[in-house]
């Protein structure tokens, strides 16, 4: 096998090597059909097998309760925060509470605001999101259609460990970034969704569990059928052609959480993998992490140094030592490291230890 670097992008990430591995044995006779997945028509029995294993085994790894959607669309989050409002708001008139924690949320909301009225019910943007907002008490409106949030925001790397009380309103999540990387209990949501290029497959699929009493007709006017649930629910993700392939890939990385031993073993995982890098960062004279202790995400980890051109130049010394991907997102500058499921330990060992090296050549 040719070497492979550490990677630590956001998204799309690391995906697991065994899933690689898989996919690449398979990519001209996937299941003894003599064809690549994505030579195979999305209504064949082949296709169809793959889509069932796929729907089932994530089922299984989530405990998704029985009156529950599972759908495989398009379009990435950012669809979503289009047809979250298009399918769950009732009239033009109609009114959601927003929680903004980070870009992300903000972007939701003012995705929302193009469609009905929004009320941000709780905002940590004064803070430079470098922590959630208070959650406890929330003004929920009383004719609000739901509560938004994102769980995981993956440019702050913040994250909500608990779930607020959203007064009997139905709970809408964006999950992206923490996606199967610890159990969540899916019956607290109304609908939450992920892209899967961070911690499920490729770029090109987004997962949407849905309640079933969410999906119905009583859309706002105009929404395109595309845009409505009940088409995709109805047609069990196959409305149209599927992203087959990806589909496929998500079905592989299911397998491989099912052989690890599913969730809880990958938030212990995940969270001994974090603790490496946060306990270095909170001992460190030179790097330190930006995010309130109690809020840190343990899937995207951002710091700094606090000196720019150090920040550069230990990006681009970590590039060449084979430490990719460090860089944060342009709107905020300094590192992040994220660390999906696919990343090991011993890839945060590497890093830490070239931080430690870092630190001691430049301090
Ligand atoms: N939500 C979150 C939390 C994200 O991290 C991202 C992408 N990084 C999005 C939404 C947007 O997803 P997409 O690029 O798939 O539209």
């Amino acid at each position: 096998m040719e070497e492979r670097i550490y990677n630590f992008s956001a998204g799309p990430a690391m995906l697991p090597e065994p899933v690689l591995v898989r996919a690449a044995a398979e990519m001209l006779n996937c299941g003894g059909s003599g064809m690549s997945v994505m030579e195979m028509s999305h209504r064949s029995k082949d296709f169809e097998a793959i889509l069932d294993a796929a729907e089932t085994d994530l089922r299984e790894l989530m405990g998704i309760p029985e009156n529950f959607r599972v759908l495989f669309l398009q379009g990435g989050g950012c669809t979503q925060f289009a047809m979250v409002p298009m399918n769950l708001m009732r009239t033009p008139e109609s009114l959601a509470d927003y929680i903004v924690s980070g870009q992300w949320s903000k972007k939701a909301a003012a995705e929302a605001r193009l469609f009905g009225r929004v009320n941000v019910i709780a905002s940590s943007e004064e803070q430079n999101f470098s922590c959630v907002p208070d959650l406890s008490n929330l003004p929920v409106s009383p004719e609000a259609d739901y509560v938004y949030l994102c769980q995981n925001e993956t440019i702050h790397g913040t994250t909500i460990k608990h779930l607020p009380d959203t007064k009997g309103k139905t709970l809408v999540a964006d999950v992206s970034s923490m996606f199967l990387s610890e159990p969540m209990d899916v019956s607290r949501y109304g609908l939450l969704f992920a892209g899967a290029q961070k911690n499920a497959g490729p770029a090109g699929v987004t997962v949407v569990i849905i309640r079933d009493d969410l999906i119905h007709d009583d859309v706002l006017s105009a929404t395109p059928t595309m845009m409505q649930y009940k088409t995709h629910a109805d047609a069990r993700s196959l409305y149209n052609t599927p992203p087959c392939w990806g589909i496929y890939i998500c079905g592989l990385v299911f397998k491989w959480l099912k052989e690890l031993g599913g969730l809880a073993v990958m938030k212990e995982r995940n969270e001994k993998k974090a603790a490496l890098l946060y306990n270095f960062l909170d001992s460190s004279k030179l790097f330190h992490g930006t995010v309130r202790k109690e809020d840190r995400s343990l899937m995207n980890v951002p710091f700094v140094t606090g000196n720019k051109t150090l920040d550069a130049k230990f990006v681009a010394e970590a590039e060449a030592a084979g430490l990719r991907n460090l860089k944060g997102h342009r709107s905020v500058g300094g590192m992040r490291a994220s660390l999906y499921n696919a990343v090991s330990y011993e890839a945060v060992e590497k890093l830490v230890e070239f931080m430690e090296t870092f630190e001691r050549e430049n301090a």
